[in-house]
This record gives structure tokens, C-alpha cells and sequence, in this order.
């Protein structure tokens, strides 16, 4: 077995107060890297999360999201 990690090769960020929880990124994301919290938010839909690790950035999520600023990835390499 490999003892080898793969770097990710980007970063998701979803700020929850901004979601308004219409799961369109966590149907779309190919990696399936993209959750529903547990909480609400102040608005009182359960946001998106993403679990932290996995990402590609290849930026779906970014180009789904129908809130602007929600979302922000970043590539990373
Ligand atoms: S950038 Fe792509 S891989 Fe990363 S969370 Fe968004 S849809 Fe998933
Ligand atoms: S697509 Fe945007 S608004 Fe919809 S769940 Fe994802 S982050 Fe929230």
C-alpha cells in the first residue's frame, strides 16, 4: 500500500450566512467534497460546508452558486 499523499489541488470556502442552503453545489461537485451542516445559519437554511479536504478547484460550485460571494476557491498548483 502507498504511504504517498496527494497534495489538494484547491480550497473551498463557504461562507455560511450567505448560503441559503439550495444544495445546488453539493449536487454539482464532482469530488464530492461538499456537505449540509448541521446548523443553521442566521438566515435558518442549513449551509453548505466543505468537509476540508479533496477539493481540485476546478470551480463548479463557484460557477453553480446562485449568491453571489458564498463561495470562493482558490487553486492551489
Ligand atoms: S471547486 Fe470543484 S472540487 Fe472543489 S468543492 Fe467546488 S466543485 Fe468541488
Ligand atoms: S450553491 Fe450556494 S447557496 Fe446553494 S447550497 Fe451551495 S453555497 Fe449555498
Amino acid at each position: 500500500m502507498s504511504t504517498k499523499t496527494v497534495e489538494d489541488r484547491g480550497k473551498c470556502e463557504i461562507i455560511p450566512d450567505l448560503c441559503k442552503g439550495c444544495g445546488l453545489c453539493i449536487a454539482m461537485c464532482p469530488e464530492h467534497v461538499i456537505i449540509r451542516d448541521e446548523t443553521l445559519n442566521r438566515r435558518g437554511y442549513r449551509p453548505a460546508k466543505y468537509v476540508g479536504h479533496g477539493c481540485t478547484g476546478c470551480g463548479i460550485c463557484f460557477e453553480t452558486c446562485p449568491e453571489p460571494s458564498a463561495i470562493i476557491v482558490t487553486r492551489l498548483r
